[in-house]
């Protein structure tokens, strides 16, 4: 079988509350701490640790996106 073919999808889960995570949110997470951060959040437990609204991380995740960021793709 060709090496690669089957990519598992890893399931991240928010470190505060254990719900799963979003790609979009993971790449902020990665944008805004780390890019091998571990610490992945849930949108609103990444906005109430920034002390910012959602839709300001959506916003932001957007931006990222249009700027061709590989980790919003
Ligand atoms: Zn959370």
């Amino acid at each position: 079988m060709p090496y690669g073919m089957i990519k598992m999808g890893k399931v991240y889960t928010c470190i505060v509350c254990d719900e799963p995570v979003d790609k979009i949110s993971k790449g902020l997470c990665q944008k805004l701490f780390d890019r091998h951060t571990k610490k992945i959040m849930c949108l609103s437990c990444l906005a109430n640790a920034l002390e910012v609204e959602e839709a300001v991380l959506m916003e932001k995740a957007e931006e990222f996106k249009e700027a061709g960021c590989t980790l919003f793709l």
